[in-house]
């Protein structure tokens, strides 16, 4: 299965630098994997925490590498301490921006000083970690950025800067952003419709003109321009319009996705390089076998992703929603999901549901949503998680937290048909009906559909020689990073 298209004796060098999250190095290091399968010697760096982490959760010889792929890691910058510090999204935006640049020119100055690999020819770095341009500008060598988020998401990032001209944000204080200010109407972004600004990152709810968030988007999506090529998780027939529209503001777009899709047509999953992992969390596979158990569509999948928190509160509405929806379902409860407090359901709640449901804390999700099993997904509307819910045909439940997951919500309940939203103060009441409706009503019968027919396009997207993520990822290779 994997071809080595680049047969010269000193292959291309690719550096692949993700931001540090879950949702940010999965995807990279399915380009990672995909460009290796094209003949490109490939380092991978990790932040050092990341590094590690990866380390406990996959075993001491996780990261060992294979030929031509090694890894390597750099500090994020951040003090260690005995939380988790990464968590802390501004701290460590405003880190990466401040204190990557030099340990990063370091360690390309110690691969190209080393006679053991290739002279490096090319970055693929995350759209957030664009410090690296820098280096690949002093390098003289290309520059992909790799933009994790959903084309709709990054084009409102990219206008966030129009939003300070408009005076919409940032706020003077937070009781500023009325329900009435949230439902502004945003009719002024090409190639986007019906939006308000409830809909645009929640980054842009800002109250002061420092805001760490608001200031990293406005910086970040500028030096976008400066990339010898964006690439997106995404594909033309989901995102055209906006994929259209970006390309006469941007360097060269390429949309490449589904990525896990891409990923399964070129690599053998039963391979050392298929098995190559990036989960900070350790898999519970067991929840496949109980998924064999159940019969088709019958379950409900519940995962809010590796950033959201909610309070105790929230956590036991979902509960008893879920307890009263009468549904079988897999719920994946992360240990840090509720803030300050551990993630503890109700003993009652365990009682009433016990012999319909499986919790887990952290499982393999591409895995999980493409069991036939599956008939429905409660998510917090992370790219990752939307994207492969809908290249499996799994209409969604959205209930956004942060970022572009307001931006996404609002694209899989009103452009794809494939979402329905409930509200951020969930009350078990909703989440019982609208469960309902998902898994047996008319509305979910037509999410149903609609996500079986995106599953359809996201595999033609995929297939070898003329879909177009394909034929994208190749014009990519030989006319960006090998031209
Ligand atoms: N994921 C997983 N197992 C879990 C939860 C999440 O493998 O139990 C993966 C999921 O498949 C996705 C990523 O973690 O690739 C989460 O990314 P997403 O963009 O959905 O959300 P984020 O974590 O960035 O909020």
């Amino acid at each position: 299965m994997e071809s080595h298209a680049v047969c010269s004796e000193q292959k291309p060098h690719v550096v692949c630098v993700p931001y540090p999250a879950q949702g940010h190095i999965n995807p990279m290091l399915k380009v990672a994997k995909l460009l290796h399968a094209k003949g490109f010697h490939v380092t991978f760096v990790n932040t050092i925490y990341n590094h590690n982490r990866l380390l406990r959760s996959r075993g001491p010889h996780a990261l060992d590498g294979l030929p031509s792929f090694r890894f390597e890691s750099i500090p994020d910058g951040l003090p260690e301490t005995d939380v988790d510090a990464t968590r802390d999204i501004p701290a460590l935006c405003e880190s990466t921006v401040k204190n990557c640049l030099t340990p990063f020119k370091e360690l390309l100055r110690r691969i190209n000083a080393g006679d053991d690999v290739p002279p490096v020819s090319c970055i693929v770095s995350d759209g957030c970690m664009t410090f690296t341009i820098d280096a690949a500008e002093e390098l003289g060598i290309p520059e992909v950025l790799f933009r994790t988020t959903s084309a709709c998401g990054f084009l409102a990032y990219l206008h966030f800067y129009r939003f300070i001209e408009k005076g919409l944000s940032p706020l003077k204080d937070v009781s500023c952003w009325t329900k009435e200010h949230l439902d502004t109407k945003i009719d002024w972004i090409p190639s986007m419709r019906n939006l308000r600004l409830k809909d645009i990152p929640s980054f842009i709810r800002a109250t002061n003109p420092e805001d760490i968030l608001l200031n990293f988007f406005v910086r970040e999506s500028d030096r976008a321009k400066r990339a010898s090529a964006i690439i997106l998780n995404t594909f033309d027939d989901l995102e055209h319009d906006v994929i259209q529209y970006m390309q006469s503001i941007l360097p060269p777009v390429y949309s490449i996705g589904p990525l896990h899709l891409l990923e399964n047509r070129h690599i053998d999953k039963d391979s050392d390089m298929g098995r190559m992992g990036s989960n900070l969390w350790r898999e519970e596979t067991e929840c496949l076998d109980w998924l064999d158990t159940k019969s088709r569509n019958s379950v409900v999948y519940i995962n809010f992703g590796s950033l959201t928190v909610m309070s105790v509160k929230h956590l036991v509405e979902f509960a008893w929603g879920l307890a009263g929806s009468g549904k079988d379902f897999l719920w994946v409860i992360r240990p840090d999901l509720v803030v300050g407090e551990d993630a503890m359901v109700p003993s009652d709640f365990l009682k009433e549901t016990a012999g319909r449901r499986m919790l887990a804390s952290w499982c393999p999700q591409e895995k999980v949503l493409s069991h036939q099993a599956i008939g429905g997904f409660l998510t917090h509307s992370g790219w990752n998680s939307t994207l492969e819910s809908l290249s499996s045909g799994v209409p969604m439940v959205c209930w956004p937290f942060f970022a572009e997951q307001q931006t996404n919500c609002k694209f899989c309940c009103d452009e794809w048909e494939v979402g329905m939203e409930i509200g951020g103060d969930v009350k078990r009441e909703e989440v019982e009906t609208v469960i309902r409706e998902l898994m047996d009503g008319e509305k979910g019968k037509k999410m149903r559909e609609k996500a079986e027919e995106w599953r359809r396009l996201a595999e033609e997207a995929v297939e070898h020689k003329l879909g177009s993520s394909n034929v994208n990822f190749e014009t990519l290779v030989n006319k960006v990073l090998l031209g």
